[in-house]
C-alpha cells in the first residue's frame, strides 16, 4: 500500500503527540504518587504522635482524665482520619472513638476505602493500628491505639486534585492533538504543493511541452533546487530541440546547394546541352568535396561531443606542436599577404600537458584558418602559447574583420555563421568552432572569443594542468 506524503505526515505527529503525552501523563502521575505516598506516610505518622501528645495533656493533675477534653481532640482526629482507643495503663478503655460515635467512625472508614479503590481498583487497604505511648509530666499515664486505613490514604482534597490535574492532561493531549494534526496539514501543504507542481511540470515534459517553467517559489531549499532543477531541464530540453531542427534545417540547406548544382549541372550534360570537358567535371567534382566535406566535419563534431574517452592523450611540449602547427600554415599566410607571427612563455618549464595532439592540432587549425579566412591581406595573426603550473593557454589573434557583439555568444553555435560571412566563398559551413569547443571541453578546458568589430578577434583556448 502506498501513503501520501500528507497522510505520512500528519500521522508521524500524531503519533509523537500521543507518545509525548503518554510520557508526561505516566511521569506525572507517578511522580506525583510517589511524593504524595511519602508524603501522606509521613504526615500520618506525626498526625497520630500529636493526637497522642494531645491526650497526654487532657490529663488533670489529680491523675483523672478531663473526658470532655479527650472527645474534642479523639473527634477531631477522626476528622482526620484517625481512630483513637487511650487506655489507661492497667488496661481499660479511658476513651474510645468507636464507642463515642461508631456511626461515624465506620462512615470514616467506608469513605475512605471508598475514596482509595476509585482511585486504585486493585488497593489492598486495610485498617491498620499503632500504639503510641500518652505522658503526663515525662511518666507514662496510658497508651493510645491509633488506627487509620493504611498504608496511607487520599483525602477528598488530594483525589480531587489528583483528578483535575488528570482532567487538565487530558484536555493537553486533545488540544495537542488537534494542533499536530492541523500543523501536519501545513506542513504537508507546503511540502507537498510544490512537490505536485513539480511533479505536473515533469509529466508536461515528458508530455512534449517545452514552455514549462515554474516559476512559484517556496522559500524551501530542497524544494526550490527541485523547481529550479526542472526548469533548467526544462530549458535544456526546449534548447536542444530549437538546435535540433535549426541543425536539421542547416544541415539539409546545405546539401541542397551543392547536390542542386549536381543536378543541375548533370542534366545539362546528359541532355546534351553541356559538354562534359575536364572545366565542368571539376567543378563538380568541387561539389562532391564539399558535400564529403561536410559529412565528415559533422562526423568529427559527433564524435568529439561529450565524449573524452575518444581522445589518444600523451604528454607532450603544448608550444612546440602549436609552434609546428603555425610554421606548417606559413606558406598560405604568406600567399594572401597576412603575416604570421608566434611567441611562448613558459613559467617553471612546465609546458608539458597530457593532450590528445591530433585532436588539439585539429581545434588550433580551425581557429588558424578562420583568421586566415577573416583577415585581409596586409593584417597580421599572431599566435601566442603561455604555459604554467594551472595548465596552458593558447591565444590566436587576428586584425582581421572582427565579430559583431551580438553573433560573439552564437560563434561555436553549430551552423552558425555571421552573416557577412554567409556566402560560400568562405567556405566554411559553421562547424569549425564548434568542432574546436568540443575538442577543447572534452580535453576538460574551455575555449572563448573576444573582438573589437573591424579591429580583429581573439580565440582563447584553456587548457587545464
Ligand atoms: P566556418 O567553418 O564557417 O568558418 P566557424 O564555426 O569556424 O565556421 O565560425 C563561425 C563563424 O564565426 C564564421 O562564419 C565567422 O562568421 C565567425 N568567425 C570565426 N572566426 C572568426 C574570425 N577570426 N574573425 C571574424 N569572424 C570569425
Amino acid at each position: 500500500m502506498t501513503w501520501s506524503l500528507r497522510a505520512r505526515l500528519i500521522l508521524s505527529y500524531v503519533l509523537v503527540t500521543i507518545l509525548c503525552v503518554l510520557i508526561i501523563s505516566a511521569l506525572a502521575n507517578g511522580l506525583l504518587e510517589s511524593s504524595f505516598r511519602r508524603y501522606l506516610r509521613g504526615s500520618l505518622e506525626k498526625r497520630a504522635q500529636a493526637v497522642a501528645l494531645q491526650l497526654g495533656a487532657q490529663m488533670r493533675p489529680d491523675g483523672s482524665w478531663n473526658q470532655a477534653g479527650l472527645a474534642a481532640v479523639g473527634m477531631a482526629a477522626l476528622e482526620q482520619g484517625l481512630i483513637v482507643r487511650l487506655s489507661a495503663p492497667g488496661g481499660e478503655t479511658v476513651w474510645d472513638a468507636t464507642v463515642h460515635n461508631s456511626g461515624l467512625c465506620v462512615q470514616m472508614l467506608t469513605h475512605m476505602a471508598r475514596n482509595m479503590s476509585s482511585r486504585y481498583p486493585n488497593w489492598q487497604g486495610q485498617y491498620t493500628e499503632s500504639l503510641y505511648p500518652v505522658r503526663y509530666s515525662f511518666q507514662n499515664v496510658g497508651s493510645a491505639a491509633i488506627g487509620y486505613y493504611g498504608p496511607f490514604f487520599l483525602n477528598d482534597e488530594d483525589l480531587t486534585f489528583i483528578n483535575s490535574l488528570n482532567r487538565l492532561l487530558l484536555w493537553a493531549a486533545v488540544g495537542a492533538l488537534a494542533s499536530a494534526t492541523g500543523l501536519g496539514l501545513l506542513v504537508a501543504r507546503r511540502i507537498t504543493v510544490p512537490l505536485e507542481r513539480v511533479v505536473r511540470a515533469t509529466q508536461a515534459i515528458a508530455g512534449g511541452r517545452r514552455d514549462v517553467l515554474i516559476t512559484e517559489m517556496t522559500r524551501v531549499r530542497e524544494l526550490d533546487g527541485i523547481a529550479a532543477a526542472v526548469n533548467d531541464l526544462s530549458r535544456g530540453l526546449r534548447d536542444q530541440e530549437a538546435l535540433r531542427r535549426r541543425l536539421t534545417a542547416d544541415m539539409a540547406h546545405e546539401l541542397r546547394t551543392p547536390l542542386a548544382t549536381l543536378q543541375s549541372h548533370l542534366e545539362a550534360m546528359i541532355d546534351g546541352i553541356w559538354q562534359p570537358d575536364a572545366e565542368r567535371l571539376a567543378g563538380l567534382h568541387e561539389e562532391i568535396l564539399r558535400i564529403n566535406r561536410l559529412v565528415s566535419d559533422l562526423e568529427n563534431l559527433a564524435r568529439y561531443e561529450g565524449d573524452s574517452r575518444s581522445l589518444h592523450r600523451r604528454s607532450l611540449d603544448i608550444a612546440a606542436l602549436v609552434e609546428g602547427i603555425v610554421r606548417n600554415h606559413e606558406p598560405q599566410f604568406r600567399a594572401k599577404g597576412v603575416a604570421l607571427r608566434f611567441g611562448s612563455q613558459e613559467a617553471d618549464g612546465a609546458s608539458t600537458l597530457h593532450v590528445d595532439p591530433d585532436k588539439l592540432s585539429q581545434a588550433v587549425i580551425n581557429l588558424l584558418s578562420n583568421a586566415l579566412k577573416f583577415t585581409p591581406a596586409g593584417g597580421e595573426v599572431e599566435v601566442q602559447v603561455a604555459c604554467g603550473p594551472q595548465g596552458a593557454e593558447i591565444r590566436v589573434a587576428d586584425s582581421g574583420i572582427g565579430i559583431r557583439p551580438e553573433d560573439l555568444p552564437r560563434v561555436f553555435e553549430r551552423f552558425y555563421r555571421v552573416d557577412g560571412s554567409r556566402n560560400r566563398a568562405t567556405g566554411g559551413v559553421g562547424i569549425g568552432l564548434s568542432i574546436a569547443k568540443a575538442i577543447v571541453e572534452a580535453h576538460g578546458g574551455a575555449i572563448s572569443a573576444a573582438s573589437q568589430p573591424g579591429e580583429g578577434a581573439e580565440f582563447r583556448i584553456r587548457l587545464p594542468g
